[in-house]
């Protein structure tokens, strides 16, 4: 374990874009990250997470805005003077220096005496498990040994600020689920900024007290995996951020309420949407009871008829595709495996609080498919 317990470096971007000819890669995006913070960019692929990361690095200039780093303007400074360690995910280790030589690279760079460097790349090694492969070359590694050791290069000389770029995308599941517990345990000892970008927002779940998710170029909420995942502002993020279910239909409004139709039946939950925007419903599906048709919905529910067209066995539980009247499909997931077969014909329940009312956005959908 490192000793030096140093806080990390605060970011602060403002009003910051880049563009590439006359696409525009990121809109005027502000994001602060405070010193310590794990912070993920998540979001489609294209959204602008890698633009954003290489503007911090300094690998690119942004066409305007403000960037500042432990509240340093940095813009214009050359990458190698920023002090920051990086770890992506084809940020390949020197083929031929073995493990500790790699590792020991940032530190001869910085013309470290031997002695020091030797204590340092072995508390590096030991904080990523890697101290019995110290003597092999990257080739006699699997991949997730070689980002163990890309991880260690990048905070041997304890940065007070780490960047990740998709550093576990090609490796198994299994693999990945463990090295995010460690990275997120390196994170907790350490004290440094980290910065990571990944698509999968599982893993921004497990690793982050902030997630930004971008779409198309721009932030569209900053908030941890429970607000996106309970309280999402838009219907990208809503989507984006776990399974859900979404209810269109003619609507109206009255006294402070919204109600719309879904074939023959209404559902109304609390609350006007601004303006003239169309709304929707987004439902989670845990948060919908599937009752048969003959059973009576608990008090103050919505409910609404349909048929079962998939049933799902998840091992915990079970979860089931559901056609409403409008040909829509609702998910719902059930803990227990209730008596349900595909082609039975339920009603789905839910409290009107459980419905997020958002506005309809066509971009939600197709930048998901
Ligand atoms: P992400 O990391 O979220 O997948 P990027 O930040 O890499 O997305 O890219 C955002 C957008 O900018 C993409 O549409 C990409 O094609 C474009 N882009 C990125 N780098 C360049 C470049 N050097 N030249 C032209 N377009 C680029
Ligand atoms: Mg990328």
């Amino acid at each position: 374990m490192m000793t030096e317990t140093h806080r990390g470096a605060a970011i602060a971007i403002s009003q910051t874009s880049k563009r590439y000819a006359d696409f525009v890669a990121l809109d005027a995006i502000d994001l602060d990250i405070k010193a310590g913070e794990f912070m993920t960019l998540l979001g489609p692929s294209g959204s602008g997470k890698t633009t954003t990361l290489n503007l911090i690095a300094g690998f690119t200039e942004p066409d305007g805005g403000r960037l500042t780093i432990g509240g340093q303007n940095v813009l214009g400074l050359p990458a190698h003077k920023r002090g920051i360690g990086v770890v992506f995910q084809h940020y390949a280790l020197f083929p031929h220096m073995t493990v500790a030589r790699n590792v020991a690279y940032p530190l001869k760079l910085r013309s470290m005496r031997k002695s020091e460097r030797e204590s340092r790349v072995a508390r590096a090694l030991a904080m990523v498990k890697m101290t019995d492969f110290a003597h092999r070359y990257p080739s006699e590694l699997s991949g997730g040994q070689q980002q163990r050791v890309a991880l260690a290069r990048a905070l041997v000389f304890d940065p007070p600020l780490l960047l990740m770029d998709e550093p576990l995308g090609a490796l198994d599941k299994k693999l990945r689920e463990w090295l995010q517990l460690e990275i997120k345990r390196i994170h907790r000892e350490l004290g440094t900024t980290f910065v990571y970008v990944t698509h999968d927002q599982e893993e921004a779940l497990v690793l982050s007290d902030r997630i930004a998710v971008f779409n198309q170029g721009r932030i569209e909420q900053i908030g941890t995996g429970r607000e996106l995942y309970e309280t999402p502002k838009t219907l990208f993020v809503g989507r984006f951020m776990g399974e859900s279910s979404v209810l269109r239909g003619a609507f109206s409004v009255a006294n402070g309420k919204t109600t719309l139709s879904i074939g023959e039946q209404q559902v109304t939950v609390p609350g006007v949407l601004a303006g003239k925007q169309k709304p929707v419903l987004l439902l989670r599906p845990e948060k919908l009871r599937l009752l048969h048709r003959h059973e009576t919905a608990p008090a103050n529910c919505n409910v609404l008829d349909g048929q079962i067209v998939e049933c799902i066995y998840l091992g915990s539980g079970a979860k089931y595709e559901v056609r409403l009247k409008d040909d829509s499909i609702a998910i719902v997931r059930s803990s227990e495996e209730g008596d349900f077969a595909r082609g039975d014909k339920v009603q789905i329940a839910f409290a009107a609080e459980d419905a997020r009312l958002l506005a309809d956005d066509e971009r939600a959908e197709m930048t998901l498919t």
